[in-house]
């Protein structure tokens, strides 16, 4: 008997999706229209006029007023990033801490961006104070960026860190505001110790600001370009959603973080199921690597509050093809041109002996979240985002080692369970 809760928005797993497709097709794929925000609602005024002074840590509660809480002095970090840092109580199924710190700028005035899939997005103005919004499936909570420091370098030996990311959003402050984040950061932690990593808004920065960032000791920069075609990205986080991002200038950056940072040390995220065809998200996927870079790949997941949290998260067949297909492409020398893709652009044929695709699967490293590297090997990212794009109950990403169980049933959702070692339905549950 398990004790997971297995709420949650119906996944289409294994092998079907929407009716029977095996993937989140375009034109299912369309987020609803931002609602009006109301004048007393924007750009945070309801906090700012409320005036109330930060006092410490802020645990998301849309119940009580938010505290006027404002990048440098604060920053928000994942439930995880709280746990681990000792700020809040909690445990993470299967999991005693998270390896990076992600600080997240925070504002009264929140993300000025909109994009559809994201719970951080500007229509939610109309619903909820940005400190309060959930993100990547969790709260975020709110803490003075000294105190942060303050737990890490009291006892640099023993942080169960390997990375730290600052993640910018868009907001006229955050290009100068991620550097005195920075600075703060370095002026008392080695960067040598912790590296780290920019998550990066192209909307907002030059040429000038990348350099500046390296130069401050930034070890990645990553861009997050999420869509994997213009259309898609104009769809969810430009013009069809009142956003102010480009799919030029998302990959202008990425062109300059490559010329900037140098190979491995630049990336883009990219989330799987948005509409693009799986041979879209492979060219992508080679395109990057070809330039020297890494993906960072999420599951789509219907974040509660977004402009998609009607449409369904990504089958998880179409899932693991394409989380297999990108670790083969980024770490085993495959390219994409070796794979086989049917009519509908799904993968047909991964471009591998048979024997020798087993071996990677079973490996299971193909399966975990990806992202920046820690300090394990350059394939197993620091950045285990616990439960970010599914339910610990139908994990996308696995922010642990698979285990047996675990692996039964990526094989079963692949198409390449074994005859001699069958999944059964729910048995990964009962070890946890
Ligand atoms: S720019 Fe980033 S944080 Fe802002 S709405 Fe878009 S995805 Fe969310």
């Amino acid at each position: 008997m398990s004790c997971i809760n297995r709420e949650g928005p119906a996944i289409d797993s294994p092998a079907t999706g929407p009716a029977g497709a095996g993937f989140n097709a375009p034109d299912r794929m369309q987020p609803r229209a931002p609602a009006r925000v109301p004048e007393a609602l924007k750009n945070g005024r309801a906090v700012k006029e409320a005036g109330h002074a930060p006092e410490g840590l802020y645990r998301p509660d849309y119940r009580v007023m938010t505290p006027a809480m404002r990048s440098p002095e604060y920053v928000q970090m994942s439930t995880a990033a709280a746990i681990t840092l000792g700020l809040v109580e909690g445990r993470m199924y299967n999991c005693s801490c998270t390896r990076c710190l992600n600080l997240l700028l925070t504002y009264p005035e929140g993300c000025r961006a909109n994009c559809a899939y994201c719970g951080l997005a500007r229509h939610r103005e109309a619903e909820r104070n940005y400190a309060d919004r959930n993100f990547i499936r969790v709260d975020w909570p709110a803490a003075p960026m000294a105190e942060v420091v303050d737990r890490i370098a009291a006892d640099l030996d023993a942080t169960p860190f390997h990375r730290m990311c600052i993640s910018m959003i868009t907001h006229p402050n955050s290009d100068e505001d991620t550097v005195t984040v920075l600075k703060t950061w370095t002026d008392r932690i080695d960067p040598d110790a912790i590296p780290i990593s920019i998550l990066s808004n192209p909307t907002t920065m030059t040429r000038e600001d990348i350099v500046r960032l390296k130069e401050m000791g930034s070890d990645i920069f990553t861009v997050a370009l999420d869509a994997a075609s213009p259309a898609i990205f104009d769809r969810t986080r430009g013009k069809g959603v009142q956003s102010p991002h480009s799919w030029a200038t998302y990959w202008e950056a990425i062109h300059m973080a490559r010329d900037i940072f140098g190979p491995s040390r630049f990336g883009a995220h990219l989330i799987v199921g948005m509409g693009e065809t799986e041979a879209e998200m492979m060219e992508v996927i080679q395109t990057l690597v070809d330039m020297g870079g890494h993906s960072h790949m999420f599951c789509f997941y219907p974040e509660k509050g977004s402009l998609m949290d009607h449409l369904p998260a990504t089958p998880r067949d179409q899932w693991r093809r394409v989380q297999l297909a990108r670790y083969l492409v980024d770490y085993c020398g495959v390219r994409v041109d070796q794979m086989r893709f049917d009519d509908e652009g799904k993968i047909a044929d991964f471009g591998l002996p048979a024997s020798e695709l087993a071996a990677i699967v079973d490996s299971g490293i193909a399966f975990r979240t990806s992202g920046c590297p820690g300090k394990l090997a350059e394939d197993i990212s620091a950045c285990d985002r616990p439960y970010g794009d599914s339910p610990p109950s139908d994990i996308a990403s696995y922010p642990f080692a698979p285990r047996p169980a675990d692996l039964r049933k990526v094989r079963h959702q692949l198409g390449m369970e074994r005859p001699e070692d069958p999944y059964v339905p729910g048995e990964e549950l009962d070890l946890g």
